[in-house]
């Protein structure tokens, strides 16, 4: 096991929150800043595939995701006009088999989990802060915070998100995140008893995906082609919804009919960007969407963030120094991740170029990879 004195991990979100739990469980002393002080969470619904609840096993908090979240075997493909075109059997992990395949959670509901798991592991959280400056010096890296305060860390997890500082500040020459032409509207409605898995309506002028995430709720996603990627008038989201609706039968008419001012609605284009090997710069290690920020096609992005914790821990209690860790966990992790980046930019193009067959084509082939063991 590599010994370290305090490992930094910079970012709350699902993917940092995830190593600093993994890394807590293995004896690392573990540190977690945070820039928003009132560590709020983003965004409506998360589809949690089994590899994603497979991950969350690995942190002991898959009980807590089960019962709060709505888990299913298999998924419905309809037709836009709302006709059952096929179902699907779902994702089975060879060594998980008894798994879910997959179902959701609310985003706010996986956040507190999560970030619960963090109290009890003791790792010390700092809120509202975030680092001026990183220099390694010697066998740490010293870094100073935005309150003043400096620390010396043996290793710093950088899970700041898409637009990650550290990734800018380390690799100026990275690629930037790009938008990819499609934009992604969540709603969250109240879930009728006739819905008790994913569903997919495609076929249509959009795609639409509509996960149940609890007794009580579904999250419903709505992928449109915005190819001048448009800025999104906040006051009339449930009009415009409406209005991409319009066309659709079966279970999402319904769920357009209800649409009022009051609906809880997030809007986001969306993009991507994918870090060439490695993802570490000395003891600095980007992992989450710092490093592989993907669309949601493959629904895997948080399963990605959640596993790089889980795989970092895990080499760093195989390996003897840092360098060696660091460099079994870009083998473990880079290829899985590109593959889940590319074909879910790949899905998108095709989606805008209208192949629906193409898209169970990448769909299939993905699945199986994301469902080997990591
Ligand atoms: C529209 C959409 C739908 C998606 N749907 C799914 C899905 O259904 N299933 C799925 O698995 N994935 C999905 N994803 C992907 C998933 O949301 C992300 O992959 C995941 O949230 C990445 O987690 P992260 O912790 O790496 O980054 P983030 O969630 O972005 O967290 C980064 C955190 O770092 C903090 N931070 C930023 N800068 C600093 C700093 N300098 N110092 C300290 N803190 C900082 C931020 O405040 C934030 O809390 C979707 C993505 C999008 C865009």
């Amino acid at each position: 096991m590599v010994k370290i004195d305090r490992v930094l991990v910079v970012g709350g979100g699902i993917g940092g929150m995830s190593a600093a739990i993994a890394l807590a469980q293995a004896g690392y002393a573990v540190e977690l800043v945070e820039a928003d002080p009132e560590w709020r969470v983003l965004g409506a619904g998360l589809t949690v595939l089994g590899s994603t609840l497979r991950a969350l096993s690995h942190l002991g908090v898959l009980e807590e995701v089960e019962r709060q979240g709505y888990f299913a075997r298999g998924n419905d493909i309809y037709s836009f006009k709302g006709n059952l075109l096929f179902q699907r059997p779902g994702m089975r992990m060879p060594d998980a088999p008894d798994l879910p395949s997959g179902g959701g959670i609310l985003r706010p509901v996986l956040h507190t989990i999560l970030s619960q798991r963090v109290k009890q592991e003791n790792i010390t959280v700092r809120l509202g802060l975030h680092h001026t400056h990183l220099e390694e010096k010697g066998d740490a890296v010293r870094v100073t915070f935005s309150d003043g305060s400096e620390g010396r860390y043996g290793l710093i997890i950088a899970a700041d998100g898409v637009q990650s500082s550290v990734r800018r500040q380390l690799f100026p020459d990275a690629p930037v995140p790009t938008f990819t032409g499609q934009g992604c509207w969540r709603l969250v409605v109240d879930r009728p008893a006739d819905i008790v898995r994913s569903s997919f309506y495609v076929g249509g002028p959009v795609t639409v995906g509509v996960v149940p995430v609890s007794q009580q709720q579904m999250y419903v996603w709505v992928l449109e082609h915005v190819p001048d990627n448009p800025w999104v008038d906040p006051t009339t989201q449930h009009e415009q919804v409406r209005e991409l609706l319009k066309d659709f039968g079966g279970g999402v008419a319904k769920i357009r009919d209800d649409l009022n001012p009051a609906s809880i609605i997030v809007y986001r284009p969306l993009e991507a960007v994918l870090m060439p090997s490695p993802w570490c710069l000395g003891r600095v290690l980007l992992t989450g969407d710092a490093a592989h920020a993907t669309t949601p096609h493959l629904a895997s992005g948080a399963g990605l963030a959640i596993e790089d914790g889980v795989v970092i821990a895990q080499e760093l209690c195989r390996a003897e120094t840092v360098e060696e860790a660091l460099a079994a966990f870009m083998e473990r992790r880079f290829d899985r991740c590109r593959l889940v980046v590319e074909n879910s930019i790949e899905i998108g193009r095709v989606e805008m170029a209208h192949q629906p067959d193409r898209i169970n084509e990448i769909m299939n082939v993905s699945q199986e990879a994301i469902a080997q063991p990591f």
